[in-house]
């Protein structure tokens, strides 16, 4: 049902962006949302429409989950690093249609819970950790693609040094909550270019005090 609320969305988006991928809609018809979010809010995990998942946070409505993941362009060999793990909902999808995720939550109890459901669903090739996520997972950079899930004043600066070098990242970006999703393409020689999609709204991208910045 949810899926086809998406694909009916996607159809007539046509001023904002093409279809959804054939590949994308499928990897995510495969994801049980309704075990992802707190058992509170299961009933209304397949309309389209964001859900709270405590502390603050939410899972975007199912139509832009869709079109993120279909701006970031994956392929089966690469690499993802997601910042903002959530639920885990997003890092699920990506695991179907990519060779590893590796996913960073801020807030530890969220981290925690997504990290164990993840683990129990059977997606093994998801890697969650508890940590900011401006500053990347340098132990496991470059990425072939970054997601990031929450809303930024400006592009982390250690996230365009560990995207590699053909690669592209997908990030709500803007000043004073008015957010753009943002694609950005780093060519093979180093070029950075950029591409504003959508207005979107996400919670904030927030900092650790110990992160030093
Ligand atoms: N992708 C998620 C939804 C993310 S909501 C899903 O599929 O469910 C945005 C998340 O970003 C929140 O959980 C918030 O705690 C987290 N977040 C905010 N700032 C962050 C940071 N600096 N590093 C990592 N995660 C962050």
């Amino acid at each position: 049902m949810m899926v086809l609320a998406v694909e009916n969305l996607a159809a007539t988006a046509g001023s904002t962006h093409r279809r959804i991928d054939r590949k994308v809609l499928d990897a995510m018809r495969k994801v049980p949302r309704h075990l992802l979010v707190p058992q509170e809010v299961r009933a209304e995990a397949y309309q389209n429409r964001p859900l709270p998942i405590g502390y603050e946070a939410t899972i975007s409505q199912p139509y832009i989950v869709a079109l993120m993941t279909d701006l970031l362009d994956v392929e089966p060999g690469h690499k993802v690093l997601e910042v903002g793990t959530g639920s885990g909902y997003q890092a699920a999808i990506l695991s179907g249609l990519v060779n590893r995720v590796h996913s960073i939550e801020i807030v530890e109890p969220l981290a925690k819970r997504a990290g164990e459901q993840l683990a129990a669903l059977g997606y093994r090739n998801v890697t969650v950790r508890a940590g900011d996520g401006y500053a990347g997972w340098p132990e496991q950079a470059p990425f072939d693609r970054i997601i990031v899930t929450a809303g930024a004043d400006h592009v982390p600066r250690p996230l365009m040094d560990q995207l590699r070098p053909g690669g592209r990242m997908v990030i709500p970006v803007g000043e004073g909550g008015d957010l753009q999703l943002t694609v950005i393409d780093k060519s093979r020689k180093g070029r950075i270019s950029k591409r504003r999609v959508l207005p979107v709204y996400f919670v904030p991208l927030t900092r650790k005090a110990s992160s030093g910045g």
